[in-house]
């Protein structure tokens, strides 16, 4: 079904296949404008419940599917995200403010992971084991864990939820999630057309809530659900697999990174430069694999921050509907408070402002220019916390031992970049470096085949790729005697 962006429009939760609305709603705001562009339901703990108990009742028919029948189903949701991918783009830019264009890029994105956990299903194999004794077999099955829940963030209200449903269902499990009270409707959109192509009720419930905290802790203690499933920071991350510990769930924990991006003199300058763009302005810089810390080999840094600062002037920032627009608005004021201090914190501590450094006032309030500090150093708050920005911070080092210990000296990994086109160099960085995800001469580096995923405090798991699938399974062992 062909839809446009308003046709896509939904307010209330969806629950057992149904439309639920409830006494008391919020707003989703354009953060271009600040304009409120709808109301939605607010879940509550009870309808938290109540979604549990409809992907509870679900669970069996689901389960029961072949392979193949789930996949079919799932493809049907991929054609129908395709189809819709421009609606679908224009009302995420609208509630979360990236480029039309690069909203649509998600979309695609998104979707590729329904299609790519689709022929997941259809290529999970257990195992036959060595044989022990004279009269038993054994072997290995793989069995969906069951009901899943699932907390997501706002910065990719639409990848972020399929990387996770997409495997779920996948495996033959059920799930309920809650989306960010920033961004409901592209989850709510997402649900529309699930239901639209015959994904069966229950299967997939979301429940939009401003208390985040009070849906958490059902979806994370109540004693049906199997697995939890979680992107977002590093201490809400901690706080809810606590919460899981309980009832010792399966997790997956999709965390804060703090990605270094390291730069060595035998790199190809202008190619670096490229993918630095790329790993730093997606999104204005509010991903979790951004790069955070900029390190710069101390011979190239004059040359570097020049052609650098060149590149810069060209960024069109704009509001996500404009043509061409690099970069939209912060999604919130909030965010911008953040950037606004880490920036004066960093050069009250001695950084130097190349660029920017301010709020593009005449596009609006939450617009932040593209802004290039050097001189920064390892025990600046901007070193150590996520920018979540549009701001490049650079440090330099003297040689690729330093460069190495000050890429790891922080409790995260999540991904990590550098750019070299010594041999020898790249296979020694590349074993060194603590992160889940590396970048060697690439800025660019998620997709549904890769494994998304953090080591040390930026999370427990994978997504995509073929152990993406395995997180939302069980390994049984099965023993036949008296044969
Ligand atoms: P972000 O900086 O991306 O907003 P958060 O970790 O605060 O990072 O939010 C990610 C998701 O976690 C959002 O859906 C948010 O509503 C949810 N969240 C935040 N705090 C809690 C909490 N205490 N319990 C459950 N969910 C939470």
């Amino acid at each position: 079904m062909a839809h446009s962006k308003r046709s896509l429009i939904q307010t209330n939760a969806f629950i057992d296949g149904h439309w639920v609305p409830t006494d008391e709603r919020f707003s989703v705001k354009n953060p271009a404008t600040s304009e409120v562009i709808t109301e939605v339901a607010d879940g509550d703990s009870q309808l938290a419940e109540r979604a549990i108990d409809a992907a509870y009742r679900a669970l069996p028919l689901w389960q029961q599917k072949t392979p193949a029948e789930r996949a079919a189903v799932l493809r049907k949701w991929h054609q129908a995200i395709l189809a819709n991918k421009q609606a679908l783009g224009e009302l995420m830019s609208s509630e979360q403010g990236k480029p039309v264009a690069e909203a649509v890029g998600e979309i695609e994105y998104g979707a590729s992971f329904i299609d790519w956990f689709a022929g997941e299903a259809e290529r999970s194999y257990g195992d036959i084991l060595p044989q022990s004794q004279a009269e038993q077999r054994s072997w290995i099955t793989k069995q969906g864990v069951g009901v899943c829940t699932a907390i997501t963030p706002w910065n990719f209200p639409n990848a972020m939820i399929t990387r996770k449903v997409a495997p779920a269902l996948a495996a033959g499990c059920t799930i309920v999630v809650k989306p960010p009270q920033q961004t409901p409707l592209s989850a709510l959109a997402l649900a529309q057309l699930a239901s639209e192509v015959g994904i069966p009720d229950g299967v997939i419930n979301i429940v939009p809530t401003t208390d985040a905290k009070a849906v958490g802790e059902v979806l994370t203690t109540h004693p049906r659900v199997r697995k939890f499933t979680f992107t977002g920071s590093t201490a809400v991350g901690k706080q809810l697999m606590e919460q899981c510990a309980g009832t010792m769930k399966k997790v997956s924990l999709e965390l804060g990174g703090n990605a270094p991006f390291i730069v060595f003199k035998s790199a190809d300058i202008d190619h670096a430069i490229d993918q630095l763009m790329i790993a730093k302005f997606r999104n204005a810089g509010q991903t979790c694999i951004a790069a955070n810390r900029v390190f710069i080999d101390e011979a190239i840094e004059e040359d570097f921050i020049q052609r650098l600062e060149q590149r810069l002037e060209s960024l069109k920032v704009a509001a996500g509907d404009v043509e061409d627009a690099d970069y939209g608005p912060l999604i919130d004021e909030s965010a911008v408070e953040k950037v606004e201090r880490l920036v004066a914190q960093a050069q009250e501590q001695g950084a130097k402002l190349v660029r920017g450094g301010k709020v593009l006032t005449d596009l609006g309030r939450q617009f932040y220019a593209p802004t290039l500090l050097n001189k920064v150093t390892a025990t600046m708050a901007i070193a150590q916390e996520e920018i979540f920005g549009p701001v490049i911070a650079i440090q330099t080092f003297a040689d690729e031992e330093e460069a190495i210990t000050n890429a790891n000296s922080t409790p995260f990994g999540l991904a990590g970049y550098f750019c070299s086109q010594d041999i020898a160099q790249i296979y020694r960085v590349s074993e060194q470096l603590d992160c889940g995800m590396l970048g060697i001469n690439a800025g660019a580096i998620s997709h549904a085949y890769n494994a998304f995923g953090g080591v040390k405090e930026s999370g427990i798991g994978r997504e995509g790729s073929r152990y993406g699938l395995a997180e939302y399974q069980e390994t049984k062992n099965i023993t036949l005697g008296g044969l």
